[in-house]
């Protein structure tokens, strides 16, 4: 990318093929805010946009997942008048909506489009499934193959399984894996199998899940065997999670999520002398604990991070009186902090404590003072919600009446009304 840049810079004479290529390389190599500066200074200085350079600023505002960028994406398509009637742009443009939590909008670009793909049909169901309207996705997939004669390829699959594991629609899964096997003869992947595992051990049947990996015809990659730890969490099953935190300590020697899991599984069991087991094997291979952090999108564009417990906030005292005042009037409608969310050996009182600065009941409740009732809450978070935190967003979303959408590294969450999108499951 270095060298890329640097010859870019000496050029003396700049053309549409130059500009496009260094936006492409920038989102290629995972540097999205770079692509999209370098597309608005194309743009200014009076290159045409065309499909690629188009595309790849598409990509670039999914990568970062803000709603700002989204929509200013769209805007330049508009004006230069290539959403409806370019197939490429307009599926590209579903996936990033859907990737930035905006599922309303990729669906009105998906009507909007007059001509349809396989990339226009797969990037709606996945996202749908990942919004959590798996019902929807699986609609839209039978639109695909019964009114037109689009054929689904294997990243219509991940779209529709993880559609069915999500809703623990088990036997639609089921059926859709036999499907795209014999139907389409297309041969599973490492995705459509995590996809099963992770379909047969939401829905608890986790001996069926240990026994389907087992019998897998490729070497379970880590990905398999993180879903059935995952499975595991959820379930409280210690025996399946050991297995599976072996073989993952083996695959994936660095990745500290595995350990942070497998620890927090034994804890909810009160196995506290395993839990310093794991510590202790942490602390050996050098292994810290990713910092739990949450951003807010306010509605000027502005992102706003959080860490747990921090004050770093210009505001801090203010957004941490707000917390104090919302979660009073949750414990007035019933809220009960989840004390088993801590994993630690405090006392309750340390417990509640702690659960108070999690990232994401900062990140809500600067939410709540930048918002009006009946209006959003945009947050994205690096790690997996708590179940104390996943309780506080539903109950303020009905309390304190605001939507909220949370994207943590897997899902969107969408609360509504004391409900949420993933039901309960994640
Ligand atoms: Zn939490
Ligand atoms: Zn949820």
């Amino acid at each position: 990318m270095g060298s890329a840049e640097g010859i870019f810079g000496r050029l003396r004479e700049k053309d549409e093929v130059a500009w496009t290529a260094m936006v492409t390389c920038y989102v290629q190599n995972a540097r999205p805010k770079e692509a999209l500066e370098t597309f608005e200074r194309m743009q200014r200085a009076g290159f045409a946009i065309d499909e690629v350079s188009l595309v790849g600023a598409i990509s670039a505002a999914a990568q970062l997942g803000t709603g700002k960028w989204a929509h200013w994406v769209r805007d330049v398509a508009e004006r230069v008048g290539i959403v409806e009637d370019n197939v490429v742009v307009g599926s590209a443009m579903i996936d990033m909506y859907g990737k930035c939590g905006f599922i309303d909008e990729a669906y009105a670009v998906f009507n909007s489009m007059k001509e349809r793909n396989v990339y226009s049909y797969s990037a709606m169901i996945s996202g749908l499934a990942a919004h959590g309207r798996a019902g929807e996705a699986i609609n839209m997939f039978q639109e695909m193959v019964g009114k037109t004669s689009i054929e689904p390829n294997w990243v219509t699959f991940i779209g529709l399984l993880t559609a069915c594991s999500h809703a623990r629609k088990v036997e639609e899964g089921r059926y859709y894996f036999s499907l795209m096997k014999d139907e389409y003869n297309i041969t599973p992947s490492d995705d459509h199998y995590v996809c099963v595992v992770d379909l047969l051990g939401r829905a608890g049947l986790m001996e069926e899940a240990l026994d389907f990996v087992k019998a897998m015809p490729i070497e379970p990659c880590a990905g398999v065997w993180g879903a059935l730890l995952g499975a595991c969490r959820i379930h409280r099953n210690t025996t399946i999670a050991q297995i599976a935190a072996n073989r993952l300590f083996e695959l994936e020697p660095n990745g500290v999520g595995n350990y942070v899991l497998l620890s927090n599984i034994y804890a909810s069991a009160g196995m506290w002398s395993e839990v310093s087991d794991v510590r202790k094997l942490m602390r050996e291979r050098g292994l810290k604990k990713t910092p739990s952090t949450s951003w807010l999108e306010t509605k000027d564009g502005r992102a706003h991070q959080f860490f747990a417990g921090d004050n770093r906030h210009p505001r801090s005292r203010e957004i941490k009186d707000a917390l104090e005042e919302i979660l009073r009037r949750l414990k007035d409608d019933g809220y009960k902090p989840v004390l088993s969310s801590i994993v630690y050996d405090v006392d309750d009182d340390e417990k509640e404590r702690i659960l108070k600065g999690h990232s994401e009941k900062l990140a809500v409740a600067f939410g709540v003072l930048m918002t009006e009732v009946g209006e959003m809450i945009r947050i994205m978070k690096n790690l997996r919600m708590c179940e104390d935190c996943h309780v506080v967003m539903r109950m303020v979303s009905k309390v304190m009446r605001r939507e909220i959408v949370v994207r943590d590294n897997m899902r969107f969450h969408h609360f509504q009304n004391g409900e949420c999108s993933c039901g309960g499951f994640w």
